[in-house]
C-alpha cells in the first residue's frame, strides 16, 4: 500500500470511508512499520484503541512552550496510563529566540498565527514526519465545516508528501461526532484535559485557544480573532483549499518552507 497508485489509494477511501475507527487504524497498522499517532488532545481515544491492538504503538505529540499547564499535565498523564512510546517534540530554541526578539511574545495577534505555528508546530513536525511512512491525527469533519467537512479517513498527505517520499495520512475518526467520541472516553475511561470542564473544547495554545459558548461551533475557540476558513496551524494545511476548491494549499504557498 505504501507505493499503490491514486486509483489504488481511492478505491482504499471508498472501501473504508463507512468503516469505524478500530478497522481504519487495523488496515493502517498492518500495512505500516513506520507508522505513529500524532498526539494533542481527542486522539487519546485512538492511542487507546491502538494498544488494544498492538505493541509498541509510537506517539508523538508537539510541545509549542506556549500549552497551557493542564496540557502539559494531560500529556503525563497519557505517558502513566498507557505502554506507549510517546516522544514530545519541541521547536529549533533559536528560530522561537529570533521570531520573540524581533516581534515580542504575541505577534500573532498582530500578523496572524501561520508564522509562529510553522516555527513552534509546523518545522518540528516535519523533521518527524520524514522519518515516518504514515501518520494517524484525530481529525473529525464536524469539527470545522470550513476546513474539515470533506476529510476523507485516509489520504495521501498533500502538504508533507515530497516527490522522494510519499507520506499516508489517516484520520480513523473523520466519521465521528463529538458525542460518540465522548461516549468512547466515558465508556472506556479515557484520560482527557481537565480544560475541557471549564469550557474549552478544541484546545490548541493558550494565547490562542479560549472558552466558548453553548451556541459557538468548537473551533470557534481557536484563532477567534481571524477568519473561520483561514483555521488550521500548518499541520493540517492541506485542510485550506484554494479559491477554486481544486487543490490543498501547500506550505510553499504559505510561505512556509
Ligand atoms: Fe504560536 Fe498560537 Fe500557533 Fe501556538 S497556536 S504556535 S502560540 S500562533
Amino acid at each position: 500500500m505504501k507505493d499503490c497508485s491514486n486509483a489504488e489509494l481511492g478505491e482504499l477511501q471508498i472501501a473504508l470511508s463507512s468503516r469505524d475507527p478500530i478497522a481504519i487504524l487495523k488496515l493502517a497498522f498492518s500495512n505500516f512499520e513506520k507508522i505513529a499517532i500524532s498526539f494533542s488532545g481527542a486522539e487519546a481515544v485512538l492511542i487507546d484503541m491502538a494498544v488494544k491492538l498492538r505493541e509498541n504503538v509510537s506517539v508523538f505529540t508537539l510541545d509549542t512552550g506556549r500549552l497551557h499547564p493542564e496540557t502539559y499535565r494531560f500529556i503525563e498523564r497519557i505517558r502513566e496510563r498507557y505502554p506507549v512510546q510517546l516522544e514530545i517534540l519541541q521547536p529549533d530554541h533559536r528560530q522561537v529566540q529570533e521570531l520573540v526578539n524581533q516581534k515580542g511574545l504575541f505577534s500573532f495577534y498582530a500578523d496572524g498565527h501561520q508564522e509562529c505555528c510553522h516555527i513552534r508546530k509546523v518545522k518540528p513536525l516535519s523533521r518527524r514526519l520524514r522519518t515516518l511512512d504514515a501518520w494517524i491525527t484525530g481529525q473529525r469533519r464536524d469539527q470545522s465545516k470550513a476546513t474539515r467537512q470533506r476529510l476523507p479517513v485516509l489520504e495521501r498527505d498533500g502538504v508533507f508528501s515530497t516527490p522522494d517520499h510519499t507520506l499516508i495520512k489517516f484520520n480513523p475518526l473523520a466519521n465521528w461526532s463529538s458525542g460518540q467520541l465522548w461516549d468512547y472516553i466515558k465508556t472506556n475511561d479515557v484520560p482527557f484535559n481537565q480544560l475541557h470542564a471549564q469550557g474549552y473544547v478544541s484546545i490548541g495554545c493558550e494565547p490562542c485557544t479560549r472558552a466558548i459558548l453553548p451556541h459557538e461551533h468548537e473551533r470557534a475557540g481557536r484563532w477567534w480573532w481571524e477568519d473561520a476558513a483561514k483555521k488550521e496551524c500548518g499541520l493540517h494545511s492541506g485542510n485550506l483549499r484554494t479559491v477554486d476548491n481544486a487543490s490543498p494549499v501547500r506550505h510553499t504557498e504559505l510561505g512556509m518552507v
